[in-house]
């Protein structure tokens, strides 16, 4: 920590001239050509080769996160992030042709995709490697510079990061800042306008982001967080359900923006799905997950010491262990909780699954309902009727019908919250949009000029526009 929080009191002065040189090197126009774009992605793909031992070894110290985990969710989305961009980039930036009104005539219009300017991200700890660079791929591909700032508390992580980014970009293109958000960022927004503000984290600090970066009109785009919802339906296949949802929850050791926060369960099947869990738990980490090799651990003691308090709420039917030293909490099912119990009220972040249960689809409706319209939402169903009433009557970011999670790694899909859940999406195509300005352009011939809209305005004028326009 102490290498990273050295000289963040003075962010401002020190990133002063990087952000005057970034501007510069924007305004040079080096940025915007295919080629330039394509080029630095392909650089920050072979400096990830060169670090990727690295990389594994940060998040096995911050996170405890296992090898598989780590290639799928960090380093290999990423890798398939940018070749899904590379593969698409020239048509993305093609100005797309749309319809005019013959009213125009002779006109023809056109959007086209212009990078934004400057760029400054802001990433969380839980996918640290991943939600900075998922951004930056984004920021790169529409032709803008960046500044990038990870989370403080992977720190490992963070000094990675760092490295790839140096052994790739000079400072003037994309440079990273370290240090602790409350400390580091103010600084950022108070003394710099950036053309995005693209942050990642709680929804807590994205509201006070938010706040700042108002004061200079800065726009924002915010991934926040919530309580995802897990709706199983009668009817299913229990053991199917069970492993999808075992899966969700615990990748990452539930610290996992759009992870099964609560389980609402249709009451005929409630017990053999409990049943199912459970196995499902032990089959996938052994009797005692501490030794195994798949499970995680809790980033810090900090957010250990939150996540134990909701061990209190409810009836623990499963799991509950838990070690300080080690930042291990084992995968826990929780029964028997209300929607007036702390763990029912804000977003878990961990391996606890508390699971309510429901006679018929309104009153799981009804019950999602009482928290904010939240990041993802899963329905195991196989009633075509129940899976279109859930879509149609909750509103939520995005989410899977019989799974959990994978939506977010399909980036055809756009990924993003709605309400407090979240501003603005990105992924793929919807990235590049995200990071760019759609600039809509008219452009009309010399050859005929339509003396309609001219004043002096005449009654018969009014009455051709109504015709045309009516
Ligand atoms: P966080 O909001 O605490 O931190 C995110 C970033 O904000 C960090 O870089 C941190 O340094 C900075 N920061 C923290 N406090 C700040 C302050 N007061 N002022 C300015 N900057 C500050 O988030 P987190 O705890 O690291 O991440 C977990 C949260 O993020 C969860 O709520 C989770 O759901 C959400 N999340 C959302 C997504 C998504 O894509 N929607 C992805 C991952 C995590």
């Amino acid at each position: 920590m102490t290498a990273i929080t050295a000289h963040q009191h003075k962010t401002a002065e020190l990133v002063a001239p990087i952000f005057e040189s970034q501007k510069a090197f924007f305004e040079s126009g080096a940025t915007r050509s295919y080629d330039f774009r394509v080029k630095q992605l392909k650089k920050l793909k072979d400096s990830i080769k060169r670090h990727e031992t690295e990389i594994y070894e940060a998040l096995a110290k911050d996170l405890g996160k296992p090898a598989f985990e780590t290639y799928a969710s960090e380093i290999g989305f990423i890798y398939q992030d940018i070749k899904h961009t590379i593969k698409h980039l020239r048509g993305w930036m093609r100005p797309e042709k749309v319809s005019t009104s013959v009213v125009h005539f002779p006109s023809s219009s056109k959007i086209v995709p212009s990078p934004l300017g400057q760029v400054l991200i802001i990433s969380p700890w839980n996918y640290p490697f991943q939600l900075m660079l998922a951004p930056l791929i984004g920021s790169i591909a529409a032709g803008n510079t960046t500044i990038l700032k990870p989370s403080e508390y992977t720190v490992n992580t963070a000094l990675v990061l760092e490295k790839i980014i140096k052994d790739c970009f000079d400072s003037n293109y994309v440079h990273i800042v370290q240090g602790e958000g409350i400390v580091v960022v103010p600084q950022l927004l108070d003394n710099f306008r950036f053309d995005l503000l693209f942050f990642t984290g709680n929804t807590k600090v994205g509201t006070i982001i938010a706040q700042q970066a108002a004061k200079t009109l800065t726009p924002v785009v915010l991934e926040l967080g919530g309580k995802s919802p897990t709706i199983v339906d009668k009817n299913v296949s229990v053991d199917v359900t069970a492993k999808r949802i075992v899966f969700g929850k615990l990748f990452n050791t539930g610290q996992t923006c759009v992870a099964p926060d609560y389980l609402l369960v249709h009451e005929n099947i409630k017990d053999k799905l409990v049943a199912s869990l459970k196995k499902t738990i032990v089959d996938f980490y052994g009797e005692n997950p501490q030794e195994s090799e798949s499970y995680g651990r809790i980033v810090t003691p900090r957010h250990f010491d939150a996540l134990i308090k909701y061990l209190d709420n409810g009836t623990i039917v499963h799991g509950g262990e838990t070690d300080r030293e080690d930042l291990y909490v084992a995968p826990t099912l929780i029964e028997d909780v209300t929607m007036d119990d702390p763990i029912m009220q804000s977003e878990i972040f961990g391996p606890i699954l508390p699971i309510m249960t429901f006679s018929n689809i309104d009153e799981a409706i009804q019950i999602v309902k009482q928290n904010p319209y939240p990041l993802a939402l899963y329905i195991f169903t196989v009633d075509r009727a129940v899976e279109d009433k859930v879509i149609s009557n909750i509103r939520f970011g995005g989410g899977c019908v019989n799974n959990a999670i994978v939506h977010l790694s399909n980036p055809n899909l756009p990924f993003g919250g709605v309400g407090y859940s979240g501003i603005g999406s990105y992924h793929g195509k919807h990235g590049f949009e995200t990071f760019s300005h759609l600039k809509s352009i008219m452009k009309t011939k010399f050859f005929y000029d339509n003396d309609l809209r001219y004043p002096p305005y005449t009654d018969t004028k009014l009455n051709i526009a109504k015709k045309f326009l009516e």
